[in-house]
């Protein structure tokens, strides 16, 4: 392979939420297994600078990197697969893409030019997709470009992919992933709506150079046959993408359709390197022959959308497979628990989880459960919120502290056992304000914190405003609260947890964003020990 970046682009037809992140971590997958260094970038077109605003109905969880971007849930599938860090570059959304651009005009550097869709945000666009190969640090790029072909706001991203089609030549690839809806009534896979998609990229000067096409029934020949006439592409270019029963199992299926193989002949690749996807497979064969099974409670206020909490139920896939043990997950909604359901709501299961969040609401249910696992040895884990949630609940029925709460909850609060750093009070700006990515975190030896990390000194990824109060440090040590793991150049709290319980853990991070396949998270994989041992 010459040493110039191979730069591969997903888009997708027919309708949105096909699976255009699967696809691309599972492509990413299988070129990784054959030895090639690949990264996955993410380009959205709405006009927020990042997601961080976004609420989690809108488009689920919000993923955060290592060096503090709030970007796009399929990073997590990205790293997920990869086992791979992505950054600030990986994802990029028009209003970033605006942004720059007219900071840009503003500093007066288009020296009196008229300032243009094309080319200064197709300009853009280019120079943000070629950042990541220009690092050197691999060899395939592949760009996904999130909606649909024929949306009115995608279209720059399409026009970008034409021009750097045109530019680079033999480096480039475009793979269009379409739906064939099946129509009962003529027992038939309909090839027309993938006809038009493909129509549409061509009217934009796009020749998509591999079909992958969702379908619920296996594609024929004859089907493959007939898209690859209507789209001038080579027939062995046709592959079917069937329904997987998990998405981890999506790059065998894309392995039996040869489409590593057909993407390296396309870019003229002639490799040698043998296909190793022993540890993946290792993995899923866990997966699939679970010699136990728990129920773990997640207590939230999303719950009625499950992409909201995306990377924790993926840790939890990832921790129950190393643990031979099925999880299935309850998802129980804080706003319908209180201290007199909570024992029947909890009924049966092996452990909790209080999911991280914003607001007030359902906040005393999760104040609640806490109270429930607490005192009843039920293993429990909280993050950020979660774990701020169990310092107010022992603030107020351990410490006596009737009124304690969080500031962001009750700003008149006379305790306030979590509450803003002094850098957080008189901001003007929500956006990309929070404390953000990773930040070390020393660990207390002899401790369950220790236990499960194994070392003294972590990184893990952060997104809140708040914090524990430092000045109730002494007020929880004394009561039995131990403050396990501490920021080393701020001295705040980052882990707490009691002794007197098989497992009573609250983190201010989030460690679900750092759980991968090859590496389940260690907090998690502890946790579901300790689920299986209160079966
Ligand atoms: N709302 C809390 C804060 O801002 C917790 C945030 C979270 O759970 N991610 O500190």
């Amino acid at each position: 392979m010459n040493n110039s970046t191979k730069y591969i682009f997903v888009t997708g037809g027919v309708t949105s939420s096909l699976g255009k992140g699967i696809i691309s971590a599972s492509l990413a997958k299988l070129l990784q297994a054959r030895g090639y260094t690949v990264t996955i970038q993410k380009l959205d077109p709405y006009i927020n600078v990042d997601p961080g605003t976004l609420n989690p109905y809108e488009h689920g969880e919000c993923y955060v990197t290592d060096d503090g971007a709030e970007t796009d849930l399929d990073l997590g599938h990205y790293e997920r697969f990869l086992n791979v860090s992505t950054s600030q570059a990986n994802n990029v959304t028009t209003g970033r893409i605006y942004q720059s651009v007219i900071e840009k005009e503003r500093k007066g550097e288009y020296l009196g030019k008229t300032v243009q869709v094309i080319p200064h945000i197709t300009d853009e666009i280019k120079n943000r997709i070629k950042l990541l190969g220009k690092t050197g640090l691999y060899q395939f790029v592949i760009t996904e470009i999130g909606g649909t072909v024929g949306d009115i706001e995608s279209l720059p991203y399409i026009e970008a992919v034409r021009q750097l089609k045109w530019e680079l030549e033999q480096d480039c690839l475009v793979l269009h992933l379409t739906l064939l809806p099946y129509l009962a009534t003529s027992g038939e896979l309909k090839t027309k709506p993938t006809q038009h998609s493909v129509k549409l990229l061509l009217e934009y000067g796009v020749q998509p150079d591999v079909l992958v096409c969702r379908s619920e029934y296996p594609v024929t020949k004859d089907i493959k046959k007939k898209l690859a006439l209507f789209c001038n592409v080579a027939q062995e270019a046709v592959i079917e993408a069937l329904d997987a029963s998990t998405i981890y199992e999506v790059p065998l299926l894309m392995e039996k359709e040869k489409l590593d193989e057909i993407v390296l002949k396309k870019l003229n690749i002639k490799s040698d390197n043998a296909l190793n996807l022993d540890n993946w497979k290792n993995f899923l064969n866990k997966f699939h022959n679970p010699k136990d099974e728990i129920r773990i409670g997640i207590i939230g206020k999303y719950v009625e959308l499950k992409d909201s909490y995306k990377s924790i139920s993926e840790a939890f896939i990832h921790a129950g497979s190393i643990n031979d043990c099925r999880i299935n997950i309850e998802w129980i909604h804080s706003e319908g628990i209180n201290e007199e359901n909570i024992k029947q709501r909890l009924n049966g299961l092996s452990g909790i989880l209080v999911a991280p969040g914003f607001g007030n609401r359902g906040i005393e249910g999760k104040i609640a459960a806490i109270k429930y696992a607490r005192e009843n040895n039920l293993p429990f884990l909280g993050i950020c919120l979660g774990m701020q949630c169990a310092a107010i609940e022992f603030a107020r029925n351990v410490l006596g502290l009737k009124d304690a709460h969080s500031r962001e909850m009750n700003p008149a609060t006379s305790s306030p056992v979590i509450d803003l750093l002094e850098n957080q009070k008189n901001l003007s700006h929500m956006g990309g304000t929070m404390r953000l990515g990773a930040y070390p975190c020393e660990i207390e030896e002899g401790t369950l914190a220790y236990t499960i990390y194994g070392k003294k000194k972590i990184f893990e990824r952060h997104r809140h405003r708040y914090e524990f109060n430092s000045e109730y440090k002494k007020n929880f040590t004394e009561a039995g609260m131990v403050l396990s793991g501490i920021n080393p150049d701020a001295g705040l709290v980052e882990i707490i947890e009691l002794s007197n319980h098989p497992f009573f853990m609250g983190v201010q991070f989030h460690p679900e964003y750092k759980s991968t396949v090859e590496n389940p998270h260690p907090l998690f994989v502890h946790f579901v020990k300790a689920a299986l041992g209160n079966k």
